[in-house]
């Protein structure tokens, strides 16, 4: 394939305006898939299926005839969710160009100005396309003001129905037309940057690849910059979508190989070329950074192993996790995992669940903190020294702390007028500080807001979407840290703490949450055979207190018929009794407990 032939591109738009449909009729076009083979070819986990959520990018090359000359069109799908912006920048690496997708009806969403401004930033070019014409309420015309006005686009855009097919060629035109070749030289060394990896059952660790220089071959031997290791290579394929075997892969093309590179070794961004002949490595991106940590633990100690493997593979899928080893005493051996935000997090739980049918006990979600130790003579161990933590089984003895500080985020929402007052009070509930306030025409309003990160990972996200009926969306980014007073709310249960419910929260949020908590795990914990006191306390100070009544036989039979809610209480209970349970010295918790009590 002659070099100038190829573009190399990304759809990029907010979650659900139609990315993967607008892939599935490229895809059909090309003739890489047949027409009306199945919904969404791109999307092939089962969550991703589930959840209706891209999550991880897949990749597929494509040819195109244009003006009688053939082009080679690599399509890099992308994950369409806030969670997930780091996949997306990893997705733009080989890129020379996106297509910037905006439903007809929601028109420009926040993730269309992140993504905008992230394809702007490396100097992408960028081609506006606004779906679902084909909408009743459809309005490309107020669409195409707000791109304008926000977006400072003063450039056709093209007005397309992917469900229904209609201007799937224009979009194929304009990639031709508009995106440049990638700068490749082909008479170079072979120099090539993985972009993604993942693990396969029967071939192992699989890397893609987009080769910037020269040519590789299966067979020949290739060294790593970063990790500093070689390997032979064992195959090579190209994606189209489905994987299709060739001997040789050259400067331009987006591919997969496999070699005897273990799962760890796959590191993204890093570069490869040819043992005997070393290169500069590529320019990278930067690897993705985890925001938010919990524990993941085997239900029991027997299941460990198991869980680990599962662990170390679906990391491999996911380079933007991070695990260490960790143990409780209540938990056991286990680990802590770093995810990108709540939504990663469950993602990655649930895939545990669905491809390696683990159970695990999840701990409730914390960012990393940092606190000022006082230099004082009796302190030597951290004196004068600034600790980070991301779990509040480490929170420092305030004693000895000067200062502590909590990660902040910039909050990006947008938002028709109707819902700003309910929008900006949940801001302002969140501890968020306003900073930007921009009409963007159509009664539309742009609103930025530096939060702690904190206040975001659990339940922001559907707190804004029920209070503004699904109309505003939400993007974040992050934004240093803070100096905040924070304290860590300990949660006992007969008078023990139990290290794994505490959480570090706000001081001003205390009560509030002390109440909260103890009211949700008496909701939450089935009846046992002896009474549970539920406390919640910063140190010494009890903040509340619930009473857990202990279980009698035939329990339902006493409450007369009266009590509905209490009855329905009592069979979800006995529901929950069916699943697995952990067990807390004597006490046993449904396995979900922990993540559970924190959100509303
Ligand atoms: P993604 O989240 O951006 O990948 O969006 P999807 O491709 O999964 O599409 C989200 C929803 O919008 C699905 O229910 C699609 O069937 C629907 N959709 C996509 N394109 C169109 C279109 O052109 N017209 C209409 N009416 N619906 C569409
Ligand atoms: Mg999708």
């Amino acid at each position: 394939v002659p070099a100038e032939t190829i573009r190399n591109f990304s759809i990029v738009a907010h979650v659900d305006h139609g990315k993967s449909t607008l892939a599935d009729r490229l895809l059909e076009l090309t003739g890489a898939i047949k027409a009306n083979s199945g919904h969404q070819v791109l999307d092939n986990l089962q969550v991703e299926k589930e959840r209706g959520i891209t999550v991880k990018a897949q990749t597929a090359s494509l040819f195109y005839s244009y003006q009688g000359k053939e082009y080679l069109l690599n399509l890099i799908d992308t994950p369409g969710h806030v969670d997930f912006s780091a996949e997306v920048q990893r997705s733009l690496a080989p890129c020379q160009g996106v297509i910037l997708l905006v439903d007809a009806n929601d028109g420009v969403q926040a993730q269309t100005v992140a993504n905008y401004y992230l394809a702007r930033e490396k100097n992408l070019v960028i081609i506006p396309v606004i779906n679902k014409i084909d909408l009743k309420n459809a309005n490309p015309e107020k669409v195409k003001e707000q791109l304008k006005k926000l977006l400072e686009i003063d450039i056709d855009v093209i007005k397309i129905s992917a469900k229904l097919g209609i201007g799937i060629n224009k979009v194929l035109n304009a990639i031709v037309e508009k995106i440049p070749p990638p700068t490749i030289a082909r008479d170079k060394p072979f120099r090539a940057l993985i972009f993604d990896s993942w693990y396969d059952k029967y071939k192992g660790a699989i890397s893609l690849i987009y080769v910037k220089d020269g040519a590789l071959s299966v067979g020949k031997q290739i060294t790593s910059v970063y990790m500093k290791k070689s390997y032979e290579v064992r195959n090579i394929f190209l994606l189209r979508p489905y994987a299709e075997n060739v001997k040789t892969i050259f400067a331009g093309q987006v591919g997969a190989i496999s070699c005897n590179m273990k799962s760890k070794e796959a590191h993204i961004g890093d570069t490869l070329h040819l043992r005997h002949q070393p290169v500069d490595s590529l320019q990278g991106f930067k690897p993705p950074k985890p925001m938010v940590f919990a524990g993941v633990y085997p239900i029991d100690q027997t299941q460990f192993a198991s869980l680990q493997t599962a662990i170390d593979k679906l990391t491999l899928n996911d380079s933007a996790v991070s695990a260490i080893f960790e143990s409780s005493n209540a938990l056991g051996r286990g680990f802590r995992i770093g995810f990108l935000g709540l939504l990663h997090m469950e993602v990655f739980i649930q895939r545990l669940e669905q491809e390696y049918e683990a159970q695990p006990v999840v701990t409730a979600p914390t960012v990393t903190y940092k606190a000022k130790i006082f230099g004082s003579k009796n302190i030597t161990k951290y004196q004068g020294d600034t600790i980070t933590f991301n779990n509040p089984i480490n929170f420092p003895d305030p004693q000895i702390v000067s200062e502590f500080y909590e990660p902040m985020i910039i909050a990006t929402i947008i938002t028709p007028d109707t819902y700003m007052r309910k929008i900006m009070s949940l801001c302002y509930e969140k501890r968020g500080k306003e900073k930007l306030n921009k009409i963007i025409g159509n009664d539309r309003f742009m609103l930025q807001y530096v939060m702690p990160l904190n206040e975001v990972i659990l339940d922001f996200h559907d707190s804004l979407k029920s209070i503004s009926s699904g109309y505003a969306s939400f993007d974040y980014e992050d934004y240093d840290y803070q100096i905040s007073d924070i304290v860590k709310l300990n949660i006992l249960l007969n008078g023990k703490v139990v290290e794994e419910l505490s959480t570090i929260i706000h001081r001003s949020q205390v009560s509030t949450m002390g109440r909260k908590l103890c009211v949700k795990l008496l909701d939450t914990i089935p009846r046992q055979l002896f009474e549970i006191a539920i406390q919640a306390a910063v140190g010494n100070k009890v903040i509340a207190r619930e009473t857990l009544k202990p279980y009698k036989k035939d329990v339902t039979a006493k409450l007369y018929g009266g009590d509905v809610t209490r009855r329905k209480k009592l069979l979800a209970q006995q529901t929950e009794g069916k699943k697995k349970m952990k067990m807390i010295g004597k006490i046993s918790l449904p396995r979900d407990t922990f993540i559970n009590v924190l959100k509303r």
